[in-house]
């Protein structure tokens, strides 16, 4: 049987049921459930994408301490990267030898509507802007899967996060599993329904994985990162490849998304102090 090799990163915002903090937060009374849910979701996908020849599986858990994923819930078939720091985060471990990519659970940026938006940190971050343009945690992900040229096939998430992603690759397939009415209310599907659609979609965008083109960044990247107030950028200035451009916003300039990648992520550890 040929090789199909399936990268997913799960994070759990976007999963059905999941509305405030109490499900996300480490110490919140309805996390054990929420992360109940999300490993639910990531093996809707994995039965879908058994179905259609993926013969290898590795999930990444994207989400917090990255320690959400029930080891003894999750499918047989996949192997779990668990556990932070990690030099790339939400993609840890996702590569070349991948041929596909889904995002579980994924949720808008910071600053547009859609269940809990944020980027990255809640508390620090109020935009990550590369060549001029804003990006949420889909966009900076999707960017890392499209440098290593594996096309990012299937998103599930609420309704502006399926609309969010369609504007960055458009002929990728969306689960949406809850219509959002605030940040922290939403119009959930039943668990029984997210997972059939998150199969079937995880189905039809491993069939469609050779119409689908990774999203990719060209040349070298100014990256421009605005914080929620002064005190952060404060912090952030210390990096000495960053540049102070505003109260709340640095900026600087790398060849590729990887440095960029790495460097956003270890000015969000800098500053998670401040916060
Ligand atoms: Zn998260």
């Amino acid at each position: 049987m040929r090789r199909l090799k399936l990268y997913i990163s799960a994070d759990i915002e976007g999963v059905s049921g999941v509305v405030h903090s109490e499900h996300t937060a480490r110490n919140g009374k309805e996390h054990d459930r929420a992360r109940m849910y999300m490993t639910q979701e990531i093996n809707a996908c994995i039965n879908g994408a058994l179905e259609v020849g993926v013969t290898e599986i590795v999930v990444n858990d994207s989400h917090g301490t990255m320690r959400n994923i029930l080891l003894e819930q999750l499918h047989p078939r996949a192997e779990l990267i668990s556990g932070s720091p990690k030099k790339f985060a939400m993609v840890e471990g996702l590569n070349e030898t991948f041929d596909v990519v889904i995002f579980i659970g994924y949720h808008t940026r910071m600053g547009t509507n859609g269940i809990l938006n944020h980027t990255f940190h809640g508390k620090a971050i109020q935009t990550i802007k590369i060549n001029g343009v804003d990006y949420g945690e889909f966009g900076l992900n999707a960017a890392l899967a499209g440098y290593h040229g594996v096309p990012l096939v299937m998103v599930s998430g609420c309704d502006l996060l399926s609309k969010e992603a369609t504007e960055l690759i458009p002929t990728i397939h969306t689960a949406t599993v809850k219509k959002t009415i605030n940040r922290t209310t939403a119009q959930n599907l039943s668990l029984d329904r997210s997972h059939e659609i998150i199969k079937s979609e995880t189905i039809k965008g491993i069939k469609n994985k050779d119409n689908i083109k990774p999203f990719n960044f060209k040349g070298s990247l100014e990256v421009e990162v605005s914080f929620l107030h002064s005190g952060l950028a404060d912090m952030a200035e210390i990096l000495p490849i960053v540049k102070r451009k505003d109260t709340t916003s640095v900026t600087f300039t790398t060849e590729n998304i990887l440095d960029a990648y790495r460097y956003i992520r270890s000015i969000i550890m800098m500053v998670s102090s401040g916060t």
